[in-house]
């Protein structure tokens, strides 16, 4: 089956009394047993049965399901966001005195995350160029935990060699951790490319217009350590596992998911291009125009669409400011992928509390607007984008 079919179609089991077209939503906690012997086989995983929703409930494995049948995975866990996801997966590799060779150009909290909470545990960030190959393999070592990168970063969009880097560290035996958020795992297969665990914010484009908070470790299953890690510890340890709540509404992002995606790259693709053309703009950044330095290498690994996050620059931070202050459509928020268009200084909210050496390092710039392009009409964005640039003082 196509993707958009099994994003469906996926079959579960139907025990459900009913007969429930849509899968149910098991929003308690606990399961009985019929027996001592069958409660004991369960919570020592000789025998796969709900007992506490910490640890498994059916909802949320049908999510799980669902999203390894449309990745071909090997294990898929669902966690309560995307943060959650990437600091398991981390806290799974990595140990005192390993190091995480990873991008200067990274998510705010994930930096904060590797650069802070990681580093006062003993596990060192080692912040490289990671589009310069020769960069990557001086950094890699035999203390090297993982190699961790994203997509398309935010909100720099750069794109970094994912089968190089993949080739490179694999020939060093360190797994290679890919944060796919920006690009759906329905356009593309980072497992093709090397790619030994994915993690998502499934917040974004799955949760279908902001409705949950959600994340995902997509394990391909050449390290099976990662996932007893963090199926027997760290998940059950740390309480990070979604709620059927979550799932069921995630679950019905999927099924949406390849339109909603189809139209927001399309709707991203058209704003750029027409962009280009308004004199306030100074830059517009987005992989998906051909004139792009990383257009080409985002094709080939990513597909036709280059996802709905674009970057314009103006003149100055006030500039920003009032732009966003006269903005009538679109809205003053963070979150990426919503179904409706989201507009964000970056430098001053989301890396707001990094020092502006910092700042500069990670090439996050004052004159930088953030753009999350949603399923309205183009047209009407372009105009209120229009009318709120012709209200700047310049
Ligand atoms: C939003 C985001 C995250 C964090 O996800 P949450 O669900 O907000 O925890 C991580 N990586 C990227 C690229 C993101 O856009």
């Amino acid at each position: 089956m196509k993707k958009q079919t099994t994003a469906i179609h996926t079959p579960y089991v139907r025990s459900d009394a009913y007969g429930s077209l849509a899968v149910p939503v098991y929003n308690n906690v606990s399961f009985e047993f019929d027996d001592a012997q069958t409660m004991s086989d369960a919570f020592c995983n000789r025998i796969k049965a709900p007992d506490y929703a910490r640890i498994s409930n059916p909802t949320v494995t049908q999510f799980e399901q669902r999203v390894k049948y449309l990745t071909a995975a090997e294990h898929v866990t669902a966690v309560n966001s995307g943060m959650a996801a990437i600091g398991t997966v981390l806290l799974a590799v990595a140990a005192q005195g390993r190091n995480i060779v990873t991008s200067r150009h990274l998510f705010g909290n994930t930096m904060a995350l590797i650069s802070g909470t990681l580093l006062r545990l003993g596990v060192k960030p080692r912040l490289r160029d990671l589009t310069d190959l020769d960069a990557v393999e001086s950094a890699i070592d035999g203390q090297s935990a993982c190699v961790y990168l994203e997509t398309v970063t935010n909100p720099q969009l750069e794109v970094a060699d994912l089968k190089s880097i993949a080739d490179i560290a694999h020939r060093k035996g360190v797994p290679v951790i890919v944060d796919s958020t920006v690009i759906p795992f329905t356009e593309t297969s980072l497992k093709d490319l090397g790619v030994d665990i994915e993690v998502v914010s499934s917040t974004k484009y799955i949760s279908g217009g902001g409705t949950s908070l959600g994340g995902l470790i997509i394990d391909y299953g050449r390290h099976p350590w990662i996932n007893q890690r963090i199926k027997y510890d760290l998940l059950i340890n740390l309480g990070v596992y979604m709620t059927p709540q979550t799932a069921y509404m995630q679950t019905l992002g999927l099924e949406t998911l390849d339109v909603r995606y189809q139209r927001q790259a399309a709707n991203a693709l058209w704003l750029a291009k027409a962009l280009r053309e308004v004199p306030a703009v100074k830059k517009v950044n987005y992989v998906g125009l051909e004139d792009n330095p990383y257009h080409e290498l985002a094709v080939k690994q990513f597909g036709p669409t280059a996802g709905a996050m674009l970057t314009i620059d103006l003149p100055s931070k006030t500039s920003c400011y009032e732009f966003l202050n006269h903005l009538q459509l679109i809205h003053r928020a963070t979150n990426l992928f919503d179904s409706r268009t989201l507009a964000i200084h970056p430098a001053s909210t989301i890396f707001g509390l990094f020092p502006e050496r910092q700042l500069e390092q990670m090439d996050v710039r004052q004159t930088t607007i953030r753009l999350s392009v949603g399923l309205e009409d183009p047209e009407d964005l372009l105009q209120d984008i229009e009318q709120a640039l012709s209200k700047i003082s310049r």
